[in-house]
């Protein structure tokens, strides 16, 4: 077992991404600096500064998004649609059914289940009376929904486990900044039914694949806050120690200390930083079974290979979890200040009283959930940095060329044919230079085009080309997707 050396690690971690991100950063735009690349007249490269055209503010303030919310533009497309899709796939790959619940609830959905005491509900929810006198609140995260959709719709007596998925928008009145809005959007996964170390594990593990595939390389924090009765225990110990350092912690740990003090151990604030530091550990409270349990989902993680880190002070704010919990970041590059800002891309973890406490049968469960904003940022920092991201369905893509009248009736055919068949082919009709069509697949990012001129018309061929090696191959017509399949080049979402 591996905890004495990933704790050692853990310390260095958490030196170097000392959380900067909690701190009240004011947010002020920036134009932003493009460079250019330019030969001056001695024939020698120069870089020139240039300023990216500000959008015009003709328009009256409150036409603007409310503070915290924001408009997802075409220029972003790739990068949501890569999130939207790798989230797709995961959850089909690992067998979860897709869900969608309301974004409205009773708002005592969200009290019962994330728990007074928590900045959640205290201060961020978005609550008003409905028009029959009813409180209702938008959605701060979605387990509550989930689980409360779990009991409503009889799911308790499917086999089990129940495992779902989810993709949308939750909404918090947090103080917006780096990485944080108003309104935003998580990947949730959530299993019920089952209490096993491989649950956890698993659900860590298609966290973890998620930004992996999506080339966003990333470590594991994780920690066992035990059962109620290990947690009860040790917050007894903790409150004791806390009382103890009174003057040394923030007014909101100050106030934290009696309502939820656990949640001090979240703190962000610099001054806390010691306090939190040498607090009593939870690890150290926990009985003979809870220990056992975590060891176990370690030990799947060294099998997995998923990189993890102990990390003891790690808690999550929510009343709701037992046992696992655990949050994902991007691996720092130390330089790079702007991406620590942003926080946790997701975190989890295993909520086995939550169920029984929304009034149905007492039923184990685990999930987690990924931030899209967070990814979408992550993916931005990658494609500047010039790595290649593999933007939209990964391997599907494949760029359609033709050359000539016939060819372009042709072309619509088969590139209809292939849509059908699951294949994501771009193209262009409406242009018929073939350079300029390559170009484009270039843009696109395709590892590879399919090119129909005349001859191949006639002959019932088509060249498949290599978009980096310049490599081409004629193959038949009718085996274009058998090729390109034989050949890796594409996986087919039906089959
Ligand atoms: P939480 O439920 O607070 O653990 O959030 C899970 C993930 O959702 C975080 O790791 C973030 O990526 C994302 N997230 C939470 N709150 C916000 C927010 N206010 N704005 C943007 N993303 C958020």
């Amino acid at each position: 077992m591996v905890i004495k050396k990933q704790t050692i690690k853990l310390k260095k971690v958490q030196k170097n991404s000392k959380p900067s991100f909690e701190k009240n950063k004011k947010i002020t735009k920036k134009p932003v600096v493009k460079t250019k690349a330019t030969v001056d007249n001695k024939g020698s490269e120069v870089t020139k500064k240039t300023e990216e055209k500000k959008p015009s503010k003709k328009f009256s303030k409150d036409l603007a998004p409310l503070r915290g919310m924001k408009d997802i533009l075409p220029k972003d497309e790739q990068f949501w649609k890569a999130a939207h899709h790798e989230a797709e796939d995961i959850a089909h790959a690992y067998n979860f059914g897709w869900i969608e619940t309301p974004i409205l609830e009773e708002v005592s959905l969200f009290i019962r289940s994330i728990g007074k005491g928590t900045d959640v509900v205290d201060k961020e929810m978005y609550v008003f009376e409905d028009r029959d006198g009813s409180k209702v609140g938008l959605r701060p995260e979605a387990t509550a929904s989930l689980v409360r959709s779990y009991i409503t719709n009889g799911m308790q007596s499917e086999s089990q486990p129940v495992k779902v998925w989810t993709c949308g928008p939750m909404f918090r009145h947090d103080r917006p900044q780096a990485g944080r809005f108003r309104q935003f959007h998580q990947f949730n996964c959530e299993s019920f039914g089952v209490k096993d170390a491989s649950v956890d594990a698993e659900l860590i593990v298609v966290a973890y694949n998620f930004l992996n595939d999506l080339g966003i390389s990333s470590t594991v924090f994780i920690n066992s806050i035990g059962s109620k009765e290990d947690r009860d225990n040790y917050t007894i110990e903790l409150v004791a120690y806390l009382r103890s350092k009174r003057s040394y912690l923030c007014d909101d740990c100050k106030k934290r200390m009696n309502k939820n003090p656990l949640r001090s151990l979240d703190c962000k604030v610099e001054q806390c930083q010691p306090v939190i530091e040498d607090a009593p550990k939870i690890i150290d409270w926990l009985g003979v079974e809870s220990k056992k349990y975590f060891m176990k989902v370690l030990e799947y993680l060294d099998e997995l290979e998923v990189p993890y880190m102990l990390q003891p002070t790690l808690v999550r704010g929510l009343d709701y979890y037992t046992d696992t919990v655990f949050e994902i970041y991007e691996d720092q590059d130390k330089a790079d200040t702007q991406k620590s800002s942003q926080g946790a891309l997701g975190g989890g973890g295993r909520y086995d009283l939550l169920i029984g406490q929304l009034g149905g049968q007492p039923t184990p469960a685990s999930g987690f959930a990924i931030g899209l904003e967070r990814v979408v940022m992550a993916l931005k920092n990658l494609k500047e940095k010039g790595k290649n991201i593999p933007i939209v369905e990964k391997r599907s893509k494949i760029f359609f060329a033709q050359l000539g009248d016939q060819a372009r009736m042709r072309a619509l055919g088969l590139i209809e044919k292939l849509r059908r068949e699951g294949v994501l082919v771009y193209h262009n009709i409406g242009k018929s230079s073939l350079k300029g069509q390559l170009e484009l697949a270039n843009k696109y990012g395709v590892t590879h085009s399919l090119i129909l001129g005349q001859k191949e018309v006639l002959d019932g061929t088509i060249i498949i080309r290599d978009m980096d090696s310049g490599i081409q191959e004629i193959v038949d017509q009718q085996k274009i997707k058998q090729e390109l399949k034989k050949n890796n080049l594409i996986t087919i979402k039906s089959e």
